[in-house]
């Protein structure tokens, strides 16, 4: 029996619950937040099989590519985050450096922002919905997860079972299409995580704008692949062909394109075959190993865009190229002949996002770097492949991405020290780990100062310190404002910093006993003490 959707007229009450349990402070203890992360930690293993099952009856996804991308990387980032939280969240002291703030208690805390929206996409659609969530329950707040429709059946399960796990009057699971996002856009959210295409993200980007709410935009793009003469081209062709392949192409940091240097083109081209057998044997078609396209939609869309590139004269097949409807199967795909040029070249206009991989072959980095930079649309993902440690920081610093792996592809998705997030058209904001803790809190300084000591203050009264001819008004303006030349400034300040404020921290005390001294001056001239 097909799940239905969440009914449109119930998304207004849905959210308003899911706040009513925010503000009534469900979700700011530690201790709920662990065990939410406990919850989804169990989720994971309790429903691995049926998991696995949703997977392949969507994507065709073999179990060890399940394990390892959707279902490993939540569990980890669930384990990760119940092994951190307590350093997260604890207050993170700052120093004033300066003699202004050497009585007060300066610190960075991480509050919850509310309730959130997580709007997930379905090519990993464990992975995609459920670090978003883990990380938001996390930071102490409220969520409400909108599964993608595509990837139906794991949608059905994800709304069908993850209930039976968390605390559902705070987290909260909408499946649906459209018109089930376009009703969770008009309520009001402290946060809007949304994982998708450029195209949605800007509706998404609009409907914010309503409620004044910030945006996390993960999206994709076409990520070039640079292969140097120095490069080793057995080991980057088969790192390359396997991040293409995986998940048949359908990964937001798979290669889009790769431009290869000519000197080592028909190398390259030699050892695609070679490597292919290794990954799906004989016959990719046949392998119970190769993952399918998500939808008739997406296969149609990449077989028209392959079949018009081969129109295109001199554009030939390096390797594949078959495709079957029925089972929505395109074998890896690699191409030779093609140019940058998007106008001739159909399969260089958008994200690929399938198992096409166009080759272009170049003679000068430099160009290379040119024509990406002319595009104006930095990618997910940028991979440079050489030994030569001059190339790599020349492509790391020429072009514009939100993430680079040298000499390999993907793997820096589960380092969880690492931020993971797009610039520019490929997105804003960035998650996992630690990053994704302060990236759905709200970072507050908190400054306590004392009550009393009243005398450290005088200088800033207008009546007493804003005689700018008075001495002490002028140390103060030394030692706060510095009016020197800009050199001058900057060599005072770093001399202050490295010499003078270390002295400081025994300052509370210092100055403590100096005033309680100059107190009983002052009480003993008023006649007040007697001995
Ligand atoms: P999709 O079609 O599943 O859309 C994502 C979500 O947006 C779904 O929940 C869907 O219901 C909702 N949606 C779709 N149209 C909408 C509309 N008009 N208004 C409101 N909500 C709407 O996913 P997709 O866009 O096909 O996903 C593929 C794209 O996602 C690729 O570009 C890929 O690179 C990118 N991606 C990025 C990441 C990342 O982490 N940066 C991960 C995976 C995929």
């Amino acid at each position: 029996m097909p799940v239905p959707y969440t009914p449109v007229a119930d998304i207004p009450r849905l959210v308003a619950d899911a706040r009513a349990a925010y503000d009534a402070g469900f979700t700011k203890p530690l201790a709920w937040r662990r065990q939410q992360l406990r919850a989804i930690h169990d989720f994971l293993v309790k429903e691995e099989k049926a998991i696995n099952e949703a997977l392949f009856k969507d994507l065709h996804r073999p179990e060890a590519e399940t394990m390892i991308y959707d279902i490993g990387m939540a569990r980890n980032a669930a384990v990760h985050t119940l092994e951190y939280l307590d350093d997260w969240v604890a207050p993170e002291r700052v120093s004033g450096e300066s003699v202004a703030y050497a009585m007060d208690r300066l610190e960075v805390r991480r509050f919850p922002l509310g309730v959130v929206l997580i709007i997930g996409t379905w090519n990993y659609p464990i992975n995609l919905t459920l670090i978003p969530l883990i990380t938001a329950v996390a930071a102490g707040n409220a969520a409400v997860l909108k599964l993608s429709e595509v990837s139906v059946n794991t949608a059905e399960l994800l709304v069908r079972l993850l209930p039976k796990y968390v605390d559902n009057s705070a987290i909260k699971v909408v499946y649906g299409a459209v018109p089930e996002s376009t009703a969770l856009l008009e309520q009001r959210f402290n946060l809007i995580f949304y994982t998708g295409n450029a195209v949605v993200a800007r509706v998404i980007m609009k409907a914010a704008v309503k409620h004044l709410t910030p945006v996390v935009l993960e999206l994709g793009g076409k990520s070039p692949v640079i292969v140097d003469k120095d490069a080793n081209i057995p080991n980057a062709v088969k790192r390359i062909m396997w991040a293409k392949s995986m998940n048949s192409g359908q990964t937001c940091v798979a290669p889009d394109y790769v431009y290869v240097h000519k000197s080592v083109a028909a190398q390259f081209y030699a050892e695609i075959p070679k490597v292919a057998k290794i990954l799906y044997g004989n016959d990719p078609a046949k392998s119970e190993l190769y993952t399918r396209i998500v939808s008739d939609r997406h296969f149609n869309r990449l077989v028209s865009t392959l079949d018009a590139e081969l129109k295109v004269p001199g554009v030939e097949v390096v390797y594949g190229g078959n495709r079957d409807a029925k089972e929505r199967l395109i074998e890896p795909t690699v191409l030779r002949g093609v140019t940058q040029d998007a106008k001739k070249h159909p399969v260089m206009k958008e994200e690929l996002f399938g198992p096409i991989m166009p080759v272009i072959e170049y003679d000068d980095v430099d160009e290379v770097i040119a024509a990406i930079r002319a595009k104006g649309e930095p990618s997910l993902a940028l991979y440079p492949f050489s030994s030569n440690l001059k190339f790599i920081e020349k492509v790391v610093n020429g072009v514009d991405a939100g993430n680079v792996i040298a000499n390999d592809l993907i793997m820096s998705l589960a380092v969880e020290n690492l931020p993971f997030g797009g610039v520019g058209e490929s997105g804003m904001g960035s998650y996992h780990g630690k990053h994704g803790f302060d990236t759905f809190s709200h970072k507050r300084s908190v400054m306590v100062r004392p009550a009393g000591l009243e005398i450290l203050n005088d200088a800033r009264y207008p009546a007493n310190g804003y005689n700018r001819r008075g001495f002490w008004y002028k140390v103060v303006e030394i030692l706060l404002f510095r009016p020197m030349p800009t050199d001058t400034s900057i060599a005072f300040s770093t001399f202050w910093r490295r010499n003078i404020s270390p002295l400081f921290s025994p300052a509370p005390i210092l100055i403590g006993l100096a005033l309680g001294f100059y107190a009983s001056i002052r009480a003993r001239a008023a006649g007040l003490i007697s001995h």
